[in-house]
């Protein structure tokens, strides 16, 4: 028997499209774009995404630029927090911590304003997807270096293949509503 409110994982995973060799050669992308078309996978989405940190005491999630937003600011509101703006390098207007982090070919980096997230805060990490982790991993890190307590990792989808939960700190509980092995 099933319920209509459940979250129905099947029809999210199912939503997911996997666009071969996008952005290059080799990259199987993860396009989550099909949930937003659709209200109830959206709701169903957002559920899945908050169920795991109901009773976390979260009082900011920080989503990721720029698919981080998509759902993020809505598991925010869920969840009763606020927001934080993780973006990449240049984009936010005011003082901005940052990091920099590896790619398999170089450095990246990313930022966020002073006020996002102050001493005190419980932070939930989120992004659509994780591969790598490279990108959350630095999250967690200039996290810690405003003074906040990453609490938790929320994920979409994860890409089991590539392990990126091991580079995220032991102690910090890692979510994916949904997992993919190729
Ligand atoms: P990561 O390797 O975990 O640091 O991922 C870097 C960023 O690219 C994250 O924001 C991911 O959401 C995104 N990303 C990496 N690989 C994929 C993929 N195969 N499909 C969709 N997004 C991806």
């Amino acid at each position: 028997m099933s319920f209509s409110s459940e979250p129905s994982i099947q029809a999210l995973h199912d939503a997911v499209r996997t666009v071969q060799d996008f952005p290059k050669p080799g990259i199987a992308f993860k396009d989550v774009s099909p949930i937003l078309l659709d209200p109830v996978l959206f709701r169903q989405a957002i559920e899945a995404l908050a169920a795991p940190f109901r009773e976390a005491g979260v009082t900011k999630v920080a989503g990721i630029e720029s698919r981080g937003f998509l759902f993020g600011l809505s598991l925010a509101e869920e969840l009763d927090a606020g927001f934080a703006l993780i973006r990449k390098e240049g984009k936010l207007p005011w003082r901005t911590y940052r990091m920099e982090y590896d790619l398999e070919y170089g450095t990246d980096c990313i930022e966020m304003h002073r006020d996002a997230v102050v001493a005190g805060d419980r932070v939930l990490i989120h992004d659509d997807v994780i591969a790598t982790g490279g990108t959350a991993a630095a999250a967690e890190q200039m996290i810690r270096e405003a003074g906040g307590e990453p609490v938790g990792f929320s994920f979409l989808a994860e890409l089991n293949f590539l392990s990126g939960r091991d580079r995220l700190g032991a102690d910090v509980a890692v979510e994916a509503a949904l997992r993919f092995d190729g």
